[in-house]
């Protein structure tokens, strides 16, 4: 599996999964236009990705395992019908096994008719949930808990869609950005914290929703708003209308998503993902000024914090890595083994740039450490005389359980080590992280609260299905 993003700074943490949605008053190649929107989101999911489009009160669908352009050729798309609505997702699995069973869209046959799902993030309470969908006769086809989603809202239905959401979604706990079609309806929902993001835009008469902004751009379409935290959106021949769940008394949207999942040109909850990243380097330079030749970022989501670093810091910005652009992240891999042995075939030290200088290379953030510790030794052999590692986040401590491939302790050397224990491990000369405080001024335009959960262990929910795993290992 292949990303054209290479950057490789998470080594133990993958992305979650993208969802887009697309509602036309005017039956027509509405696939397609998933497809592009897919193919913007693909950032957020490499393993495998799915279109389903509503026709004519029947519902068609296609997925796979691989990228968007690899499982959409030509004929498979033209498979797709015209159609009115049509949902799409890109997936990494955070929940269930990585195979074509566990693709998303869920495509089912219910109270509503022929129904399609698609969703974002990571319920905390799935067990529980399954557990008593069980006990009442239901049977399952997937190990996701995507498929509990779908269940539970086909349960509460009683034909009328709407309602089998709102009653269902009550009972879900943990993270969903999720789109739900029938043949007439377009349903998009974020879950009460905004955890996850989810986008409204339009398109002349046409309605988009998408995990993203830059899926909306990649469309064509004009961005209205960021849904609400807790806010049900139902499109259909009548418009567009708004339903609450029950609201929380704040909001915890992941701030991850600045540091380390989004695209840059995203904007999510009014704040510029691109902002956001320069004003991490800018507050690294301040905060922790170094003596140092020049400044560089880990391709790509940290050389926008280090151009920020630079202006602040007035140290010259250079490209002390190349990437190589055809070859996938490190990580993608689930095999340790794999990822550790890919880094030098997917970067390599641009020694021309740092021989016998004193360099601070910045990257978003540290999970392992494999990968760090890589890159530090690959610029002290090209001739780095001295590495400072400076981290756009603070240290991560915690699992995340909130759709995140980053679940047990075991796996992070923050939670395990000390920085100056880390910093030696690296091999760096000095190691500096942002605190959780200056990770939040880098991203205070968003309208927001935020989850900060794998650094402080402030998360929004009670862990439920992981309570077993945490007292585990405190
Ligand atoms: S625990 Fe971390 S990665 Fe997970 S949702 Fe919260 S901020 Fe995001």
């Amino acid at each position: 599996m292949y990303r054209r993003d290479l950057k490789l700074p998470f080594d133990g943490m993958h992305e979650e999964c993208g969802v887009f949605g697309i509602y036309s008053n005017e039956t027509r190649d509405v696939a397609h236009t998933a497809y592009y929107g897919l193919y913007a989101l693909q950032h957020r999911g490499q393993e495998s990705c799915g279109i389903a489009v509503a026709y004519a009160n029947q519902v068609r669908y296609f997925k796979g395992m691989g990228l968007v352009p690899e499982v959409f050729d030509k004929e498979h798309l033209a498979s797709l019908p015209e159609g009115d609505i049509a949902i799409g997702h890109v997936r990494y699995s955070t929940t269930g096994a990585s195979s074509l069973l566990n693709a998303q869209p869920i495509v089912f046959a219910g109270k509503c008719g022929k129904t399609a799902l698609a969703h974002n993030g990571n319920l905390t309470n799935t067990k529980q949930l399954r557990e008593e969908l069980i006990r009442d006769n239901a049977v399952f086809q997937t190990s996701i808990d995507s498929e509990v989603m779908a269940l539970l809202i086909n349960k509460y239905s009683d034909g009328d869609i709407l309602q089998g959401v709102l009653r269902a979604c009550k009972l879900f706990k943990g993270s969903f950005a999720l789109v739900v079609m029938t043949s007439d309806k377009l349903i998009a929902v974020r879950d009460p914290f905004g955890i996850r993001p989810l986008v409204l835009g339009k398109n002349l008469d046409e309605y988009i929703v998408a995990s993203e902004t830059c899926a909306i751009d990649a469309v064509g379409g004009n961005v209205v708003r960021d849904i609400r935290p807790g806010e049900v959106v139902v499109i259909d021949s009548e418009g567009e209308h708004s339903y609450f769940l029950e609201r929380e008394k704040c909001s915890a949207s992941c701030i991850f998503e600045y540091v380390y999942f989004a695209r840059p040109d995203s904007v999510i909850d009014g704040c510029s993902v691109y902002a956001a990243r320069k004003e991490a380097g800018r507050i690294l330079a301040k905060y922790y000024p170094i003596h140092a030749d020049i400044v560089s970022g880990v391709p790509d989501s940290a050389v926008v914090a280090a151009r920020g670093y630079s202006e602040v810091s007035g140290i010259p910005y250079v490209e002390a890595l190349a990437k190589n652009r055809y070859v996938g992240r490190t990580f993608i891999q689930p095999d340790q083994s794999m990822r550790e042995n890919s880094v030098s075939v997917k970067m390599n030290a641009l020694r021309a740039n740092i021989r016998g200088k004193r360099l601070i290379i910045i990257d978003d953030s540290i999970v392992r450490g494999t990968t760090s510790r890589k890159i530090v030794r690959m610029l002290r052999e090209g001739g780095a005389k001295e590495v400072h590692m400076m981290i756009c986040s603070p240290v991560v401590k915690h699992p995340c359980y909130l759709g995140i491939d980053m679940q047990s302790y075991a796996q992070l050397i923050g939670a395990n080590r000390s920085v100056d224990e880390i910093c030696k491990y690296i091999g760096a000369d000095s190691l500096t992280y942002l605190t959780v405080d200056q990770l939040k001024e880098t991203c205070k335009s968003a309208k927001l609260d935020f989850c900060t959960g794998c650094f402080d262990a402030n998360y929004p929910y009670a862990l439920d299905d992981y309570q077993a795993d945490k007292h585990k290992f405190e």
